[in-house]
């Protein structure tokens, strides 16, 4: 019998802080039964797996079809009071008004981990907008989770918001560690949400270059099994995965997750 590993003793739930998910929108996510973007499914998954939080933007709203994102926002925003495992990322596309309004509202919610934006399906260069956005983030001391764009420019853009915090999602490549490098206020964060986490090192190399606090757990809606274990099963320290998979979240979300 091969039963000569087991899986540490962890002393809270993981928190998958970056998914999305289907609900029936016009605008959601095409996929077929090899990656299934239904709710039911997911929450079957993470009831399965035991965890009760989960930090979402639903799919539409981080497509290509931007005009359904104030829609999508206030969806989300209701389903965070019936759906105890989900919390919310409000998504912002700069170029609409409104959803800096939505946000300013949503943000003070207990439920709301921050401010999503994705320039690449939104279609805008970061680069643009960065100012005006963090600016607004910087005033609630807000957290941004990006999809990544032009990652080498975001210390030099973060550094005069100190009271803001960015985590540039789906750590893969080295710009994405030398970013939080060279944060003057430390405060660039990662994700290991997305396809780039089965590199065999990246995490472990990233947590020797930049220590394991600013690493967070995410899936983005890949499998929940094959994301926990990279994390679980490898060598990394009972800490360092500790911090990784859930005490990170706690502390950069402290109103979400006591
Ligand atoms: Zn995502």
């Amino acid at each position: 019998m091969y039963n000569n590993i087991s899986l540490p003793d962890f002393t809270h739930s993981p928190i998958d802080i970056h998914s999305h998910f289907n609900h029936g929108s016009i605008f959601d996510c095409s996929g077929d039964e090899r990656h299934i973007r239904e709710f039911d499914f997911f929450e079957s998954v993470y009831h399965n797996a035991n965890v009760s939080q989960v930090g979402i933007s639903t799919f539409a709203s981080v497509l290509e079809h931007t005009e359904c994102i104030v829609e999508e926002n206030e969806y989300l925003h209701k389903l965070i009071d019936k759906k105890e495992w989900v919390y919310q990322w409000v998504v912002i596309d700069p170029r609409q008004k409104e959803t800096y309004i939505q946000a300013e509202k949503m943000l003070s919610h207990s439920k709301v981990l921050g401010i999503k934006i994705h320039p690449d399906y939104h279609g805008y260069n970061i680069l643009d907008y960065a100012d005006e956005l963090f600016c607004f983030a910087n005033k609630h001391k807000a957290v941004v989770l990006m999809h990544p764009q032009h990652i080498s420019k975001m210390p030099s853009l973060v550094d005069d918001y100190p009271d803001m915090k960015l985590i540039i999602a789906h750590l893969g490549s080295m710009e994405h560690i030398d970013a939080i490098a060279n944060a003057r206020h430390g405060n660039i964060y990662t994700d290991t949400s997305g396809g780039a986490s089965n590199l065999n090192n990246i995490i472990e190399y990233a947590v020797k270059q930049v220590g394991s606090q600013k690493i967070l757990f995410g899936t983005d809606t890949y499998s929940y099994a094959f994301q926990f274990g990279r994390i679980a099963l490898s060598t990394l320290s009972f800490e360092e995965k500790e911090n990784i998979l859930w005490k990170n979240a706690t502390n950069l979300f402290p109103k979400a997750f006591k």
